[in-house]
């Protein structure tokens, strides 16, 4: 499938594996799919914010990352030395080798997931309104793991929605999306299973970590087949119990620690399902599924 995707100029290959530019017609088709998200969304009243794909490092120091995925993480080095070290660096750059040593942490690191600038945000904003709050986000992720399946880029887009709430409201929404974003992804044609999942902790303690998820059902996929034989999840669903409204101190209206949830659908794996599915021409998909995604205009 990728080769045929690089033929067609859907992605454009940059020589690292998993970083790829969208053609316009990729991207038509996943910013199709995007809107799509909107309007279905709409009466949801979803508060929309958008965060840059970067992240405050004591963020992802305070929400545990680096101790569950330290093999995904991004972290963002500059250069802070002398004028001699600045000759050194653009020496050695020059002919390609190490300069990691010149550099030093920024106060940022990528963002390895749209919803997380959005748990500090609503811990600032002091106690949560009685009914709780929804937020809409989405941007760049970063996740360190090259790969030659398309499907599993370093860096990709994630549309989210966020539910921050008294337990029982997050549970019962945690539930109800598993069925509407089925239906969404339905409706353009994508014929999805609902799979248990788990997160890719790192090590010996991840993978007790991930049986836990797993037993107590908190994250969810919706499967599809893009490339090969194994299906690939194009919207997750994960119920974080207080994980971060303990992290970051997030209190209900009633003063209890505010239970989260959220939904993501890969944008990227998104379209690739869509012309997957539909065929490496969007102009001949069915009628339907155009008019769905609006690909005609109106
Ligand atoms: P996977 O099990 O495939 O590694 P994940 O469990 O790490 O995915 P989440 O953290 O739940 O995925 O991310 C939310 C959504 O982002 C996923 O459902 C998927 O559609 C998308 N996504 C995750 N990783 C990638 C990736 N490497 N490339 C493209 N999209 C991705
Ligand atoms: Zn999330």
């Amino acid at each position: 499938l990728l080769e045929e995707l690089v033929e067609r100029d859907l992605l454009l290959p940059t020589g690292v594996p998993g970083v790829y530019g969208r053609g316009a017609e990729f991207e038509t088709a996943l910013l199709a799919f995007d809107a799509l998200v909107t309007r279905e969304t709409q009466r949801d009243g979803a508060e929309v914010v958008r965060f840059p794909p970067v992240l405050p490092r004591r963020h992802l120091e305070t929400s545990g990352y680096l101790s569950s995925f330290p093999h995904l993480a991004g972290s963002i080095f500059s250069f802070t030395g002398s004028e001699g070290e600045a000759v050194e660096l653009g020496a050695r750059a020059a002919r390609h080798a190490d300069w990691s040593d010149l550099q030093t942490a920024t106060a940022v690191t990528l963002a390895p997931a749209a919803c997380y600038p959005v748990y500090p945000w609503a811990a600032a904003a002091g106690q949560l309104p009685a009914t709780g709050r929804v937020v809409d986000v989405c941007a760049y992720c970063f996740r360190h793991e090259p790969s030659e399946d398309p499907a599993r880029m370093q860096s990709f887009r994630m549309r989210e929605l966020v539910r921050i709430a008294a337990p029982d409201v997050v549970t019962d929404w945690h539930r109800s999306w598993v069925e509407r974003g089925g239906e969404i992804l339905g409706s353009v044609g994508l014929h999805t299973d609902v799979a248990p999942a788990n997160d890719p902790f790192f090590g010996r303690t991840g993978k007790m970590l991930a049986a836990n998820q797993r037993d107590q059902g908190l994250k969810l996929e919706r499967v599809i087949t893009i490339a090969g034989d194994r299906p690939t999840a194009i919207m997750s669903i994960n119920y974080h119990q207080d994980h971060f409204g303990l992290d970051f101190g997030i209190r209900t209206a009633d003063g209890e620690v505010a239970h989260t949830a959220c939904f993501g659908f890969g944008l990227e794996r998104v379209a690739l399902a869509l012309f997957a599915t539909h065929g490496l021409d969007s102009s001949a998909w069915p009628p339907s599924v155009r008019e769905r995604l609006r690909l005609d205009g109106g």
